[in-house]
């Protein structure tokens, strides 16, 4: 089967925040260079960036500092981060939240004196996160998608890139094979530069809050093409996702994190607020710690009628909380549920990977002409990410890739000619489900669901992801195995929905096995086998990689460039000594 063709000179994979800053700054540096969006679901209508409620993360205050957002990101991650990508973060946060004002055209939420707002989130030592309400990634999205409609930039909607297609004489990346999901039709895009921009998103677990759209394609694309990923252990479990029913879609959205930081109060089943047994920060302790406890009640039974906790408002005031937070209230308002003036119950939801593709802080990865911006990416958050500090994340460094791409093609991007056998394995693995007998997806993606939750989830041991590991394996053997109704290919959503689960399945083994290697808890990764972290300053990250089908996996020493643990960039941080390293 022959693929149609079409080429671009710089093609971008995926529309959120990381995508359409890219594609717009790719513009902007070489109006000369044809930029091309791939996109699996509608410009502006899909991926998590639209999502984005609780808001972004820029130090602006004239009392904050970058040294503050910068140490927070890093303490918050467990050391874990790679320390020059979370400096680039948050200086790069303070232009982008700028360009998001001004000339993309946001409105953010001000005070009466026109200062922005700045609003709390846990986990940081200074309130730091600006916002739109608490619906923040509308704002963004549909003023950035109107910006990139004006720059001409060329747009492949419901097109699923399905394959990295490498150059046949191993020089780079020469494109990448999509399926036109509307015509059914495999297309191989050939340019000078891809980005890899396709947000991860832990779709592969029961309860979890990303888009549908989003099922690890990006970071499955990265293995199957022999690219390294690391931190693949660290998934992020959003404490208080919404508990609506089993038959709802409802069940795992996101009650935003600012109803906590606003002094939202956690009660088990049997009405008692637990979270200060765990953290003398409370309900305002990290992500990584409010979701671990939240899983303790529940495993110890002390849960609400739907098996989760309640997240309490009513003792603010139920005016204060509709007024300060409108967008959720309507939500649970929506389901039955009065979040103002009383109580919702809630449960920890697959929220973000801080795992993914190792990339440079110019966006450059392994393969020469492929670069990789937002949660397709790794080594930024380390082992936890900082509530609005992920689309800070995609603005910042997509904005950073679509700069990189341009001066690349400028300087030495050209047209390669693909490897034949890639494209043809790659066609051939997204046909097999056409030669086989149909049945079963519903049936393995909740079995999916369920071994992840229970083997890969909040608390983990070596037992339990051993079991998992077989379990994966076998889900993929049946995956293999499981055919389609019909043999059209147009609009063939059961067709899409086992090219998910083919992600899914992939990543998720990435993950458990990357969660085996790590012999100790550290931020979002508990070992109940290992409960203590490890020396801190032999710190080591997880890199795995496949070959031949194959998962490999090593782990690294953890470069401490700017700073070393004990140590602070803060003057005044009690008892920690100016970190004597210079910042980049
Ligand atoms: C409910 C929710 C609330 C959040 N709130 C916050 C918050 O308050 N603050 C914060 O900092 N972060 C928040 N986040 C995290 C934040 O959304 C992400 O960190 C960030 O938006 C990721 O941006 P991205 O561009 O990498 O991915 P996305 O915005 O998810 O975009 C990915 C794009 O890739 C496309 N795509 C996927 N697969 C393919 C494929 N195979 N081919 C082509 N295209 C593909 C998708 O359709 C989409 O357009 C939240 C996330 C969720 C789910």
């Amino acid at each position: 089967m022959q693929p149609e063709r079409l080429d671009t000179d710089i093609l971008v994979l995926g529309a959120g925040g990381a995508g359409l800053f890219a594609a717009l700054h790719a513009r902007k540096a070489a109006p000369e260079l044809e930029v091309t969006i791939a996109v699996k679901g509608l410009m502006g209508k899909c991926g998590c960036t639209r999502m984005v409620q609780g808001g972004y993360n820029v130090a602006l205050a004239p009392e904050d500092s970058l040294e503050r957002h910068f140490m927070d990101t890093i303490v918050g991650g467990k050391w874990l981060p790679r320390q020059d990508l979370a400096w680039r973060l948050v200086e790069g946060a303070v232009e982008r939240i700028h360009e998001l004002e001004n000339e993309v055209g946001c409105f953010f939420d001000r005070r009466p004196d026109g200062t922005l707002d700045f609003k709390a989130f846990a986990g940081q030592s200074f309130d730091r996160t600006v916002h739109k309400g608490d619906l923040t990634g509308i704002e963004i999205i549909n003023r950035l998608m109107e910006q990139v409609r004006a720059a001409g930039v060329r747009r492949l909607e419901e097109h699923r890139a399905v394959a990295l297609v490498p150059a046949g004489d191993g020089s780079g990346i020469a494109g990448a094979l999509m399926i036109d999901m509307r015509e059914g039709i495999y297309r191989l895009v050939r340019a000078r530069a891809v980005l890899l921009a396709a947000g991860g998103g832990p779709t592969m677990y029961l309860y979890h809050t990303p888009s549908g759209d989003k099922s690890c394609d990006g970071m499955a694309m990265a293995l199957r093409a022999g690219l390294p990923l690391r931190d693949m252990e660290m998934v992020q479990f959003h404490p208080t996702g919404l508990l609506a029913g089993a038959d709802t879609r409802m069940t795992g959205t996101v009650l935003e994190e600012g109803l906590r930081g606003a002094g939202g109060w956690l009660l088990n089943g049997a009405e008692e607020r637990f979270m200060l047994q765990w953290d003398p920060a409370g309900e305002r302790a990290t992500r990584d710690v409010v979701a671990r406890a939240i899983y303790a009640e529940m495993r110890a039974g002390r849960t609400s009628p739907m098996g989760g906790v309640f997240l309490q408002m009513g003792h603010l005031g139920a005016d204060t909380v509709a007024r300060r937070f409108p967008g959720m209230v309507k939500r649970c308002a929506d389901c039955g549920f009065d979040l103002a003036g009383g109580r919702v119950e809630v449960v920890p939801t697959a929220h973000y990977m801080m795992g993914g593709v190792e990339f440079e802080p110019d966006g450059r990865t392994e393969l020469p002409g492929l670069f990789a911006a937002g949660e397709d990416c790794g080594g930024v958050h380390g082992a936890n990410r900082l509530g609005g500090n992920g689309v800070a994340e995609s603005t910042v460094f997509g904005g950073i890739a679509g700069d990189s791409m341009a001066a690349f093609v400028r300087r030495e991007g050209v047209l390669r000619d693909p490897d034949s056998t890639s494209i043809e394995a790659a066609i051939a693995r997204c046909e097999r489900p056409f030669a086989r007998p149909a049945g079963g997806l519903n049936d393995l993606r909740e079995r999916l669901w369920r071994v992840m939750w229970e083997d890969v989830g909040i608390i983990r041991d070596a037992n339990g992801l051993t079991r998992a590991i077989a379990a994966l394996d076998g889900l993929a053997e049946e995956l293999r195995d499981l055919g389609l109704a019909d043999g059209e290919r147009r609009f063939n959503l059961t067709w899409q929905d086992w090219l998910n689960l083919d992600s899914q399945i992939t990543v998720s083994r990435g993950i458990a096995r990357a969660a085996l290697a790590r012999e100790e808890s550290r931020g979002a990764h508990y070992r109940e086998d290992f409960p203590e972290t490890g020396d801190l300053a032999a710190s080591r990250y997880t890199r795995l990689r496949q070959m031949d089908g194959e998962l490999l996996l090593e782990t690294v020493p953890v470069d401490f460039s700017i700073v070393r643990p004990g140590r602070s960039l803060i003057e005044d941080d009690a008892g920690a000594p100016p970190a004597a390293e210079a910042k980049p």
